[in-house]
């Protein structure tokens, strides 16, 4: 049995069919909530998010599937990336979750809280992006707002990288970019980068009342678990950011009965690690950690210097305030660094809340961001 999905079809009746970019950046966020966009169902958002950088004028727009790019062209000698991505994560299964589609305002403690389905991960940085666009008459950079499909699922799906391959010309001009994720509203430098990989042991199969004549695998998994069991994962800094790794096995299998010496046996393992590496590196320490073993590779994803040395991280760190942070989490961070545009993570609400049945944020958090963008963006 499969479980039932919801998709866009259920909720094509609700949410607005047009943005109004130029009502309260929350209750802007609110109406994008009201359209449903999980991952690969986005094209209804995108179609919104289209007609209203249409309405705005003075916007060169780009549409490559569900993801768009609109670019001003105002003449200045810089130019900045402010990027979100319009899919969420599947809608809460628990009946009468809060956190789903359509959206609800709540009065918590005197606070106006907006709870619904991409609250933080990250309608609400779309919604600042969207309300940048239409205010921000003039901007002291040329800004390339960004909008893309298929952040939340497998990485050869992302909309992001297929804007990179199809219209690099379009993105690899820009001095510097902000991602629009959640991180409390304070500055989020870099991330580390992530390896999966499986490590397989071989055996003999024999019946368990002859061992003796058989080799079993889950016991010569023995020594790569004592690997892991010992490993001390370190912190590194980078930048003045304290980033700490880690290294995991995450998922183990093998075993084929209750009477048969297993012939095979596989561990899956996590290496998160700091951005004081490049992904190479961080092969070749796997390679030492594990040497004797065969490593197979599921996926490879490199760290992101935090970037904090970029002179335009400079003027936005000291607009905005704050001390800024490390981002333990991959983010699209690391695809903007790869193409040589330092980027960092700046957007409202408490990251810890994605993906939950419960997501939610504050109206005060996403009016902040908005307002903390502007400034500096016309600074
Ligand atoms: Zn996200």
């Amino acid at each position: 049995m499969t479980e039932p999905r919801v998709t866009s079809r259920d909720f094509a009746s609700f949410g607005p069919a047009t943005l109004d970019l130029i009502q309260p950046v929350e209750q802007l966020t609110a109406d994008l909530l009201d359209i449903f966009s999980v991952s690969g169902e986005e094209t209804r958002l995108a179609d919104a998010v289209q007609i209203a950088l249409e309405g705005i004028g003075g916007l060169e727009i780009t549409r490559d599937g569900d993801s768009l790019i609109a670019r001003t062209h105002l003449g200045r000698s810089q130019r900045i990336v402010l990027a979100g991505h319009l899919d969420t994560v599947p809608l809460p299964r628990a009946e009468g979750s809060l956190g789903t589609v359509p959206s609800v305002w709540r009065n918590d403690e005197g606070e106006q809280v907006l709870y619904g389905r991409g609250a933080v991960d990250m309608k609400g940085g779309v919604a600042v992006q969207l309300a940048l666009a239409a205010h921000l008459a003039n901007p002291a950079y040329d800004i390339t707002y960004v909008f893309y499909d298929n952040e939340e699922v497998a990485s050869e799906l992302s909309g992001l990288a297929r804007l990179m391959r199809h219209h690099e010309q379009l993105l690899t001009d820009a001095d510097f970019a902000v991602l629009l994720e959640p991180t409390d509203g304070v500055i989020e430098g870099g991330c580390n980068g992530t390896i999966r990989f499986w490590i397989h042991t071989e055996g003999l199969t024999a019946h368990s009342g002859r061992a003796w004549k058989g080799e079993n695998a889950i016991h010569k998994m023995a020594d790569v678990l004592g690997r892991l069991a010992v490993y001390q994962p370190q912190t590194y800094e980078v930048e003045g950011l304290a980033y700490r790794e880690g290294l995991n096995a995450v998922q183990i299998s093998g075993g084929v009965a209750g009477n048969v010496i297993p012939d095979t046996a596989g561990v899956h393992i996590n290496y998160r690690f700091a951005p004081n590496k490049t992904l190479r590196q961080a092969l070749d320490h796997l390679q030492e950690v594990f040497d004797g073993y065969e490593l197979d590779f599921v996926d490879q994803s490199p760290a992101a210097r935090p970037g904090l040395d970029a002179p335009m991280a400079a003027s936005l760190i000291a607009s905005v305030g704050g001390e800024p942070k490390p981002k333990y989490g991959w983010t699209d961070v690391a695809r903007f660094s790869e193409i040589g545009i330092p980027a960092v993570n700046f957007g409202p609400g408490d990251a810890l809340l994605a993906h939950t049945d419960n997501e939610h944020v504050k109206a005060r958090e996403v009016q902040a961001c908005y307002q903390a963008l502007a400034t500096w963006l016309t600074a």
